[in-house]
C-alpha cells in the first residue's frame, strides 16, 4: 500500500471516528456484506439544462446507512471499497437501482427526456465483465443505453491500457460518459482528445469563484469553448447562487446542476421533486424534444466572459 493510501485511509477512519462509533477495521468488515444486506441508499439530484430550467437529468449518489444508525457519505467508504475490491459488488448494485429507478420515472413520465448519471470508480472500470455486465443490466431494465451517463474522474486516465479499453466497450455499447470533475486532474486536455466523452463536468472549486475571482471565470469560460470544440456537452456542478447561474449561462453552459437546483434527495422526497418537474416540462416549449436534441441541439448563445461579468456586475479584484 502506498503511503498516499495509507494517509487517506487513517483521515478516513479519523473522520468517521469523530462519530466515536466507526473505525478503519470496522468499516472494513461491515462494507463486504453492505450491499446483500440492503444498506446503501441512492440519493437523486436534478441536472438542469440552463437555458429552460428544465431537469434532463439525474445524478445519483450513493450513501451507506451503517448499522450503527448513522448515514455514511461516499468519502467515508467509498476509498475502502475500491481498496477492498468490494467496490465491484458497490458498482454494480448502483447501476441496478439507479437503472430501475429511470424505468419507473420512464414509466410515469413517457414522454420526459431523462438520462441517469452514475459515478463510476476506476477500480469497476478494471473488473473484465464491466462492459458485459452493463449491457446485460441495461436489457434487463429495459434501459437504453443512450439514457445512462456513467460519470469517471479523470484519474482514469493515469491508469492503465486496460481502462481506456473499457472506455472505448462502453462508447460501443452507447453508454454516454462524462469527465466528472474536470480541471482538477492533471490530464485534462489529452482526456478530451483521446477519448470519446460526451460531457464535461466543470469541478465545482471553479464554480464557486464566480463572482469573487476573475481568473476561474476566465477559466470556467476556456472550458466551455474547449469542451464544445470538442463537441461535448458542458455541465456546471456546484452552482449554489443566482450569480454563478447568471453567469454560467450566458458563458454557453448547457446544464448544471448544485442547491441553487436541488440538494441531492433520498428516493422517496426526490419522486415529489419529479413530478414537479415533469409538470414544468408538460408546459414547456421543447415538450416532445428527444434527449439527444435536448442536450446537443439547444445550445444557448454565448456572450464573452467580459460581457457575463458585466451582466452580474463587475468581479471583485482578485486578492493577490
Ligand atoms: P461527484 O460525482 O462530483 O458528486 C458531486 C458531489 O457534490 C456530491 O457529494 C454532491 O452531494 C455534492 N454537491 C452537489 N451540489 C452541490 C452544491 O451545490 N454545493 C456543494 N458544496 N456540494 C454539492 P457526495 O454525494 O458526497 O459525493 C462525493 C463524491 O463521491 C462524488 O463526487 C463521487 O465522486 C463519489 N461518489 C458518489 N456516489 C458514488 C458511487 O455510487 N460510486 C462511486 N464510485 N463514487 C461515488
Ligand atoms: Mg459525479
Ligand atoms: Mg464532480
Amino acid at each position: 500500500m502506498a503511503i498516499d493510501d495509507v494517509q487517506h485511509l487513517r483521515a478516513v477512519e479519523v473522520r468517521a471516528g469523530e462519530s466515536a462509533v466507526l473505525h478503519l477495521d470496522d468499516l472494513f468488515r461491515d462494507l463486504g456484506g453492505a450491499a446483500s444486506r440492503g444498506e446503501f441508499r441512492l440519493h437523486y439530484q436534478p441536472i438542469v439544462q440552463l437555458r429552460t430550467g428544465l431537469t434532463v437529468g439525474v445524478e445519483a449518489l450513493i450513501r451507506w446507512q451503517h448499522p450503527t444508525g448513522r448515514l455514511l457519505y461516499p468519502d467515508q467508504f467509498v476509498p475502502l471499497a475500491e481498496r477492498s475490491g468490494s467496490i465491484v459488488a458497490m458498482g454494480r448494485w448502483v447501476l441496478d437501482e439507479a437503472c430501475g429507478r429511470l424505468a419507473c420515472w420512464e414509466r410515469a413520465y413517457p414522454e420526459m427526456p431523462l438520462t441517469i448519471s452514475v459515478n463510476v470508480s476506476v477500480h469497476q472500470l478494471l473488473y473484465s465483465d464491466f462492459v458485459a455486465d452493463t449491457a446485460r443490466l441495461l436489457w434487463r431494465r429495459g434501459i437504453e443505453p443512450d439514457r445512462l451517463v456513467m460519470e469517471i474522474t479523470e484519474s482514469f486516465a493515469a491508469c492503465s491500457e486496460r481502462a481506456r479499453q473499457q472506455i472505448q466497450g462502453l462508447k460501443a455499447l452507447g453508454v454516454r460518459l462524462a469527465i466528472d470533475d474536470f480541471g482538477t486532474g492533471y490530464s485534462s486536455l489529452r482526456t478530451l482528445r483521446d477519448c470519446p466523452f460526451d460531457i464535461v463536468k466543470i469541478d465545482r472549486s471553479f464554480v464557486s469563484g464566480i463572482g469573487h475571482d476573475v481568473r476561474d471565470q476566465q477559466l470556467i469560460h476556456a472550458i466551455i469553448e474547449l469542451g464544445h470544440l470538442f463537441d461535448t456537452e458542458v455541465n456546471a456542478e456546484g452552482i449554489e447562487e443566482r450569480e454563478q447561474f447568471t453567469v454560467l449561462s450566458a458563458l454557453g453552459c448547457d446544464v448544471g446542476q448544485g442547491h441553487y437546483f436541488g440538494r441531492p434527495l433520498d428516493a422517496g422526497s426526490f419522486d415529489a421533486f419529479m413530478h414537479g418537474a415533469y409538470h414544468a416540462f408538460r408546459h414547456s416549449e421543447i415538450s416532445g424534444t428527444s434527449p439527444l436534441r435536448l442536450n446537443g441541439g439547444t445550445r444557448a448563445p454565448r456572450f464573452a466572459c467580459d460581457e457575463a461579468s458585466r451582466l452580474v456586475g463587475a468581479v471583485a479584484p482578485r486578492a493577490s
